[in-house]
């Protein structure tokens, strides 16, 4: 079973490229942010902390997230797995690690999305025009890049060292450009 994760910084295209190879490919998808974005819609007692959290730019704590990931992936161990915005922290991929072998099923792969900051930011105020998410204002835009500095960052170089990191352009290119390329990254994973 493949374990494929689609890394970037926020703004770098993770849902957008998501939604499109999944239509080509029968992926099991969980979008951490997204569950807990539900979660705040739902009124939840996680939504009620996460909220906070979120509009503050900061993350949820590893031990929320990686159970959240833990029940999904017992609960679609049959498929391939493509996980968007998880790992956020070393500890969380190390968790993973634990989880997939514990399930026997192989290594992640990490695809990285690489944009520049200041592409990131016009993208994330460009999306907050559209979409009016709370997280994208300037101010936890900037918490956001932080976070992805002090935490996020070291996620890929953990990768790297272990082996099953590979990175694209996706800055340059419409997303149905950059689709292609990942597309024909994943083929050969
Ligand atoms: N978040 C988190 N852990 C996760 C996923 C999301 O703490 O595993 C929080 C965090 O505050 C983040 C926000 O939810 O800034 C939005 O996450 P999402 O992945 O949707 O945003 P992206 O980084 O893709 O723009
Ligand atoms: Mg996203």
């Amino acid at each position: 079973m493949r374990n494929i994760i689609l890394f970037g910084a926020p703004g770098a295209g993770k849902g957008t490229q998501s939604a499109i190879i999944r239509e080509k490919f029968d992926f099991a998808y969980i979008s951490t942010g997204e569950i807990l974005r539900n979660e705040i819609k739902n009124g939840t007692e996680l939504g009620k902390k996460a909220e906070e959290i979120i509009n503050r730019g900061e993350l949820v704590s590893d031990d929320i997230i990686v159970g959240m990931i833990k029940s999904f992936i017992s609960a679609n161990n049959n498929k391939d797995l493509l996980l968007d915005g998880f790992p956020r922290t070393v500890k969380q991929a190390e968790a993973l690690d634990e989880i997939l072998n514990s399930l026997q099923r192989g290594e992640a792969k990490v695809v990285e999305l690489e944009v520049n900051k200041n592409v990131l930011m016009q993208r994330l105020l460009k999306r907050a025009e559209i979409e009016g998410r709370k997280d994208d204002n300037e101010q936890t835009i900037r918490e956001r890049f932080n976070q992805y500095d002090a935490k996020t960052a070291a996620v890929a170089e953990y990768y790297k060292k272990k082996g099953g990191y590979i990175s694209i352009d996706g800055e340059h290119g419409t997303p149905q450009e950059i689709s292609v390329k990942l597309i024909e990254v994943l083929e050969k994973l």
